[in-house]
């Protein structure tokens, strides 16, 4: 764990030397139209890089020389020992280069230095070592076939692969892709979110230092509805590997229709519900992870836990647990290792919490903490940790991705009730709940259409298990051997003996 001090990491942001331009086979490049976008902290607005804005003509390029790269076998036929040994050196070079990365994660999008370290950089390296260790230790199927025929089912990877993400958790959702991505053969193009482009930009060359031969791993900053949208339409990508809203996943399955019906795959948002029965097991602990759930990185989390269902029996004597608790939490300066709840993304971020604060109030919900911005002086884009009481499921507040810290009360009487009312969003991704009863939880976790559940616990998991949505969450799955499942194609090959 780093020893740094906030005035050691406002002395090295200063230092940072940050690169903003494409990556294409091989090298940095600069847009070829010559355009960019300006790139600002949310943390103080002060401008940390100029970054080139992609387009069509960069994708044509990008994906010529990814599809070369694959038709070379140079890294799709490789042995899967040799890939994983590069994918260990760039995972090991992610981990030597923790503080740089970190920097330009909490520089770029305003989440915690701490968590940028803990999570992202680590959950990184994790999840690259992780996809290497694991792809020479698949084997394929010969299937069960008369005598005289022998059937051979085989994975190939699919070619090239596009993959679209966000910018919550810029390195780590950037991460969950490549590791399967790379360890199964492709090459691939990495669109990151132009609200947070920085530290993509500069794991490309650290998979090319470990490695990776040239036009494998290509990286084109820019808008979505530019280079974005020309991925998504290209007739020689392969796959698009998303991570992002429902309503661009949406957009991206009419892409596919009206190109090449190339694979879509798509880990979309959420409106998790995290259920509290009267016989939860602890109730401080259900309360600090309640307010966990809602307030890490910001509230900025596809699984944060935004609708806390809560039995009526015990609503009088938790919900002040639950305000208690999310005080612990707190906006500040994140190049403070103290801090715990950073600046959002951006202005228009900003705009969209307070826009849902103000919808919450109209609609009869009651604050009952928080519900402003603060830090307003600094220049940067931070709100407090806010919670609502008085919510009806049916309330946009309840229905919407808010996508910041702001926490929906919600009563229930009858487990019944509480599973109605948590499947009754359009969303699937994830949902929690806490009792000491194991049939009442397994039954519960049984009705829950979502992805994943946690019981007593919230928002607990690692590589070892898939992680993805039911309904407009999205389908396929990243992490686990699941994952591998999207950058393979099934290939049966009989012979006649
Ligand atoms: P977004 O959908 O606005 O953008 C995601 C990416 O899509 C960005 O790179 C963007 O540039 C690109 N894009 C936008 N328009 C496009 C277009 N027309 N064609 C192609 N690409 C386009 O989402 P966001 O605001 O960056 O991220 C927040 C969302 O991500 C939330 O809904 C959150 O729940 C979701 N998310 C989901 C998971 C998960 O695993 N399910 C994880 C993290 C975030």
């Amino acid at each position: 764990m780093s020893q740094l001090n906030k005035a050691d990491w406002q002395a090295k942001a200063l230092d940072l030397n940050i690169e903003g331009r494409a990556f294409i086979n091989g090298e940095y490049v600069d847009a070829v139209g010559g355009g960019t976008f300006a790139c600002h902290s949310p943390i103080d607005g002060r401008l940390l890089a100029t970054v080139a804005s992609c387009d069509g003509a960069d994708a044509q390029i990008a994906v010529a020389n990814a599809r070369a790269a694959f038709n070379s076998g140079a890294w799709s036929r490789c042995a899967p020992a040799e890939r994983k040994a590069v994918l260990k050196r760039f995972a090991d070079l992610l981990e030597a280069h923790a503080e740089e990365l970190a920097l330009l994660d909490t520089l770029d999008m305003g989440k915690p230095i701490s968590d940028a370290l803990a999570v992202d950089v680590a959950g990184s390296a994790d999840a690259i070592r992780w996809s290497a260790e694991a792809i020479d230790k698949i084997y394929d199927e010969v299937a069960p076939t008369s005598a005289d025929q022998l059937g051979l089912v085989t994975r190939e990877p699919v070619g090239v692969v596009a993959a679209i993400v966000p910018w919550n958790f810029p390195l780590m959702m950037a991460s969950w892709k490549l590791g399967p991505a790379l360890a199964t053969g492709n090459s691939v193009i990495l669109k990151p979110s132009e609200r947070s482009p920085l530290s993509a930009i500069r794991i490309a060359q650290l998979a090319c230092e470990a490695g990776l031969p040239k036009g494998v791993l290509n990286v084109l900053p820019g808008y979505g509805h530019t280079v974005g949208e020309a991925l998504a339409l290209h007739m020689d990508v392969d796959t698009i590997v998303f991570t992002g809203s429902t309503k661009i996943a949406k957009q991206l399955l009419v892409y596919s229709g009206q190109s090449n019906m190339k694979r879509v795959w798509l880990e979309a948002g959420g409106k998790s519900p995290n259920i509290v029965f009267a016989d939860a097991p602890d109730l401080h602990a259900a309360a600090e992870a309640a307010a966990a759930a809602i307030a890490f990185n910001q509230g900025e989390v596809c699984t944060a836990g935004s609708r806390l269902l809560v039995e009526k029996s015990i609503k009088a004597q938790f919900l002040p647990l639950v305000v208690e608790a999310i005080k612990g939490w707190k906006a500040g300066n994140p190049l403070d290792p103290q801090t715990n709840v950073g600046a959002l993304v951006d202005a228009r971020q900003l705009e969209q919490v307070v826009s849902y604060v103000e919808a919450g109030k109209a609609a009869g919900a009651t604050v009952v903490t928080g519900g402003t911005r603060v830090l307003e002086e600094t220049g940067g884009t931070y709100f407090e940790p806010t919670v609502f009481d008085g919510v009806d499921n049916a309330m946009k507040i309840a229905q919407e991705e808010i996508f910041g810290p702001v926490l929906c009360v919600i009563e229930f009487e009858t487990p019944e009730q509480a599973v109605a009312l948590a499947n009754d969003t359009p969303y699937g991704l994830a949902a929690a709940l806490w009792t000491r009863d194991l049939s009442k939880a397994h039954q519960t976790a049984r009705g829950l259409r979502a992805g994943s559940v946690w019981v007593n616990m919230y928002d607990g998991g690692d590589m070892t298990a898939p992680f993805g949505g039911f309904k407009q969450s999205g389908n396929g799955r990243d992490k686990s051997l699941h994952a591998f499942d999207k950058y393979t194609e099934i290939k049966a090959t009989w012979i006649k003996l």
